[in-house]
């Protein structure tokens, strides 16, 4: 099999640059939301695919579907656990691994808005392979493209991109996921400094059975100030190193295929050049990777939640009962009406923070956390409705709609758990309103010196709470539905205002809030892409609004539920029964026991 993607062409308009989100240096637009701003300028236009992208887009698309159509079967693929060797090299031999790698080192170097949509395809025809892909890609190697050195470039990208090298992404360990800054495994320096002996073993590994690279995480012993300490450190480590082995096959609920084990490092001993970055800059690098991977799981989401649905969609319009087809009801009509309006805006999402991604000096991790979190709920929703429109028949193999249940659930769990992502995007949208009335507390104390500190903050104040903010590109047939969203950032501004003044440090404890202003955020976002999306697709018709009805229907149906779930989450920022939900879940932690007995138990 030959390379059949087009020549690779500098579809990446930076292929030179990494793709940082910088969350320290650059503006966002969701943390703007958290001021009650809208950062209009950050949003519109919709970014578009240029010629020569959509161009390149169509050969890539048209060149895996046709070695889909013969070579892909994910329900045998989920079967038999594995995806077959032949598969396997075909897919490597399409070009696929090295996508988003520059073509300086032998990949397709394509932009974010390409690569997503390619991972979207990819994860509607097999999620598993999806993983595979993603792992390698968005993960596995990504931490070379934009932290290695020449060096560790040129060695290791073009086998990367060919497929040569599978690689994978070695965080995870027994004793720390989510928290991943509790890892144990070490990396200690040799004594003339030419390499670092590594210990530890990391679990729950995506492609450990096929990867002949890994990018690991383990804490490097350093001094400071006279006392010893540990800092993360990332490292390029290749299979083939003496100390390295694998755990057994993992047996899991879905995306079977995919090979996930433990990977156990035994006095490995890595190179100092293949270090990754600084000592002690592990977890930034990390946390940037899985910016990344996000965006690419989330675009798959899109996709598989098309196709699943497209599959209900078919059954339930040959499938008769009451002498119809049932796809005629109209409660089944409404879930297909729902996840249509989800997907619409979800596909505006993901493909306005590819934008980001591809414009660069934009921060854009709460994005795609954002994205991340909204896309697997998505898609595992989608994937349970469109199993309960097809029956009795969505319970059986013969269907795919068990699989694809079995294989949406992992997506709210890796690459950051939903739960984390929700408490990532809340607390680090409330770092700027903090500062701000940190800088206030302080300025109010020594009001003579502290007079620039406190009208900065009365003219942020001015900015985001006492005038309510607007959109002015919005096409004016959303006006109403702009007005809505608005409305809420404002509301976001003055409950983050609310809850600081509230809780203060404290705010750090209070996931309840801190949910409800994620939630508000993650919403607020994906209306606002709606809302740029379709001004787009509009202006692209020429204001004809019938030509873009259907569009238009999705639009407005997904921003009034936006709004509608952002206003009730943030009411309840005042009035809830956080107190009583507090009790409840204190006793059946205490008692490991749910609820009060049954009127039958007693
Ligand atoms: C199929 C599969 C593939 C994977 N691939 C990889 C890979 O390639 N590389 C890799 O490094 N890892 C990988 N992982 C690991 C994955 O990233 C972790 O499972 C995930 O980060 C969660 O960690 P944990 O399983 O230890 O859960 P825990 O951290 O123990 O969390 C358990 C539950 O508690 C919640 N929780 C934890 N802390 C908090 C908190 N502070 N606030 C609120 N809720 C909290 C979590 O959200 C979750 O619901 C994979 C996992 C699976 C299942």
């Amino acid at each position: 099999m030959t390379n059949v993607m087009p020549p690779a062409a500098s579809t990446h308009p930076a292929d030179s640059r990494p793709h940082l989100a910088s969350p320290d240096e650059n503006p966002s637009f969701t943390k703007g939301l958290f001021l009650g701003e809208i950062r209009e300028e950050m949003v519109f236009p919709f970014p578009a695919l240029s010629a020569e992208e959509k161009e390149n887009l169509d050969a890539i698309l048209d060149a895996f579907r046709s070695f889909a159509k013969d070579h892909i079967d994910m329900r045998k693929h989920d079967h038999d656990g594995r995806f077959p060797d032949a598969m396997r090299e075909g897919f490597h031999a399409l070009g696929l691994m090295g996508l988003n790698i520059p073509e300086a080192y032998g990949g397709f170097g394509a932009s974010a808005k390409v690569f997503n949509r390619v991972f979207g395809e990819i994860g509607a025809t097999d999620p598993a392979l999806a993983v595979y892909f993603g792992a390698h890609q968005s993960i596995g190697c990504k931490g070379i493209v934009l932290f290695g050195t020449e060096e560790q470039k040129q060695q290791y990208l073009p086998r990367c991109a060919s497929g040569e090298l599978v690689a994978a992404f070695c965080l995870t360990e027994p004793g720390s996921g989510s928290d991943a800054q509790a890892m144990k495994a070490t990396a200690v320096p040799s004594a003339d400094g030419s390499e670092y002996v590594l210990n530890g073993t990391k679990i729950w590994i995506s492609n450990a059975g096929y990867a002949g690279l890994f990018t690991v995480f383990a804490k490097v012993p350093v001094d400071v100030d006279g006392k010893k300490k540990e800092r993360v450190t990332a490292f390029i480590v290749e299979r083939s190193s003496p100390g390295i082995s694998l755990g057994k096959l993992e047996e899991k609920m879905g995306i079977k295929a995919s090979d996930t084990r433990s990977v156990i490092f035994e006095n490995v001993r890595v190179p100092a050049a293949n270090r990754l970055g600084d000592v002690g800059h592990g977890f930034k690098i990390a946390l940037e990777i899985l910016n990344s991977g996000r965006l690419g799981l989330a675009a798959g989401s899109a996709r598989g939640t098309r196709a699943i649905m497209n599959e209900a969609i078919a059954y339930a319009k040959q499938r008769e009962q009451f002498g119809r087809p049932i796809a005629s009801f109209e409660m089944l009509r409404r879930k297909i009406a729902l996840a249509a309006a989800e997907c619409y805006a979800l596909d505006a999402a993901w493909m306005l923070t590819a934008g980001m991604v591809d414009r660069g000096g934009v921060d854009f991790s709460l994005e795609t956390a954002a994205c991340k979190v909204y896309a697997s709920e998505m898609a595992y929703r989608a994937s349970n409705e469109a199993l309960q429109m097809a029956g009795g028949m969505g319970y059986s193999k013969e269907f795919p709609f068990e699989q694809s249940v079995r294989d949406s659930r992992i997506m709210l769990i890796f690459e950051g758990t939903n739960e984390i992502l929700r408490a990532l995007i809340a607390l680090m949208g409330l770092q700027q309103p903090g500062e701000r009335l940190k800088a206030l507390g302080k300025a109010l104390q020594d009001p003579i010196h502290g007079f620039g500190a406190i009208s900065s903050y009365l003219a942020g104040r001015a900015k985001s709470t006492l005038n309510k903010p607007d959109f002015t590109k919005v096409h004016s047939a959303l006006a109403d539905e702009a007005e809505l969203v608005a409305s809420q950032v404002h509301a976001l501004g003055r409950g983050v205002e609310w809850a600081l003044r509230k809780h203060g440090k404290a705010i750090i404890e209070r996931q309840y809030v801190q949910e409800r202003l994620a939630n508000a955020a993650i919403d607020l976002f994906l209306a606002t892409a709606t809302l740029s999306r379709i001004t787009a697709e509009i202006e692209q018709a020429n204001g004809d609004l019938e030509a873009v009805d259907a569009e238009l229907d999705c639009a407005r149906v997904f921003v009034h539920m936006a709004y509608r779930r952002a206003r009730r989450a943030l009411k309840a920022l005042k009035a809830n029964q956080d107190a009583r939900l507090d009790a409840i879940a204190e006793r059946a932690v205490e008692a490991v026991d749910l609820a009060p007995p049954a009127p039958t138990d007693r």
